[in-house]
């Protein structure tokens, strides 16, 4: 693999990756919002890693494709809710990269999905082929996947799985990067990154890089599904899988912090108050939060900075994106603009 981890110099030796993001991401000062809530508050724009091909999933992507490439594969498997932001993005990396894309998208019922839009419209555009699975189906999705990459391997295809949320270890680098990247961005000091947890590989990535580094931040995960003990095994099982693949010390269970409580009405759901609270923000701040993901994890900064929860004086979040999760509530948002 030509990986290896660290030299003296701290720095990282990465494995083949593919460039789909634009970076540097813009890191921007939150102030007087900040100052609202008694901290200095950062905001790292990870929604401007493209304008399609647009959140955290792209630097996650420049591994698993440089990883997928590497193997010969010719086309790429994966699978997320209806409205993945994950699956709409590999299937716009993908074509970008030549590879054709497969998606398994998790709907109530698969005889009756919905219609395609936002995020499963623009990967059917760009040619993914989208099969619509059952919640039950989903639940077994790792027999699922052996089971269509065998089908498209009998039709002569050379597909690469890649897992819920480009979540595994190869998808790490890419939070690792980013950590390397916000290490030249921000001065040296304590520093908490606050993120959105939906399947673990940022959180994972964001973990590994600032250990690796030898950074004094801490990494604060809201779950936006599931639960906390959930995502302290999902991101320590990861960067397990990491130690063990690419080398060097994995993370302390005990390092792995995630505040739960946020989860709301279910992942993906919203309520009025969730809804208003991100209209609130859009016109104090012009940041536009998407509902299912840093919208909760950032209303859920606020309420903690509000109750007075001690995470730091310099607090930095990561905003990962999900222009289109946010579109895709088009009908909720209306009747609250006003
Ligand atoms: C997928 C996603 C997340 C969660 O990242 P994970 O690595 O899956 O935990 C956060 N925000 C947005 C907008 C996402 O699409």
């Amino acid at each position: 693999m030509g990986t290896s981890l660290g030299d003296a110099s701290g720095g990282l030796h990465y494995p083949r990756s593919v460039s789909l993001a634009r970076l540097p991401t813009p890191l921007e000062p939150l102030g007087p919002l900040g100052a609202s809530l008694g901290v200095e508050l950062w905001c790292k724009r990870d929604d401007l890693t493209g304008a399609a091909l647009t959140g955290n999933k792209v630097r996650k992507l420049e591994f698993l494709l440089g990883d997928a490439l590497g193997q010969g594969a010719d086309s790429v498997l994966t699978c997320g809710g209806e409205q993945s932001n994950h699956c709409r993005a590999t299937a716009i990396a993908a074509s970008l990269c030549g590879l054709r894309s497969s998606l398994l998208l998790r709907v109530e019922d698969p005889s009756a999905p919905p219609a395609l839009h936002d995020n499963s419209l623009l990967a059917r555009w760009v040619g993914a082929d989208i099969e619509w699975v059952s919640r039950a189906q989903y639940a077994d999705r790792n027999r699922l996947f052996a089971e269509r990459a065998e089908a498209l391997r009998a039709a002569g295809r050379r597909p690469y799985i890649i897992p819920e949320g480009g979540s595994n270890a190869v998808g790490a680098w890419g939070y690792m990067r980013a950590v390397e990247e916000l290490a030249t961005q921000v001065p040296f000091g304590p520093l908490t990154l606050v993120y959105a947890a939906g399947s673990g590989g940022t959180g994972a990535g964001l973990l590994l890089g600032v250990q690796r580094l030898g950074l004094p931040w801490r990494v604060v995960g809201i779950n936006v599904c599931d639960d906390r003990d959930y995502f302290v095994r999902v991101i320590g099982d990861i960067c397990d899988d990491f130690a063990a693949r690419f080398g060097g010390a994995t993370i302390e269970r005990s390092a792995i912090e995630i505040i739960d409580g946020y989860v709301g009405r279910g992942y993906a759901l919203s309520t009025e108050a969730e809804l208003t609270g991100l209209r609130d923000i859009a016109r104090a701040t012009g940041l536009l939060f998407d509902p299912v993901y840093t919208g909760k994890a950032f209303l859920a900064l606020q309420a903690e900075l509000k109750k007075g929860t001690d995470l730091g004086k310099r607090i930095l979040f990561l905003h990962t994106g999900g222009i289109f999760g946010l579109t895709a509530k088009a009908a909720e948002m209306a009747p609250l603009a006003g």
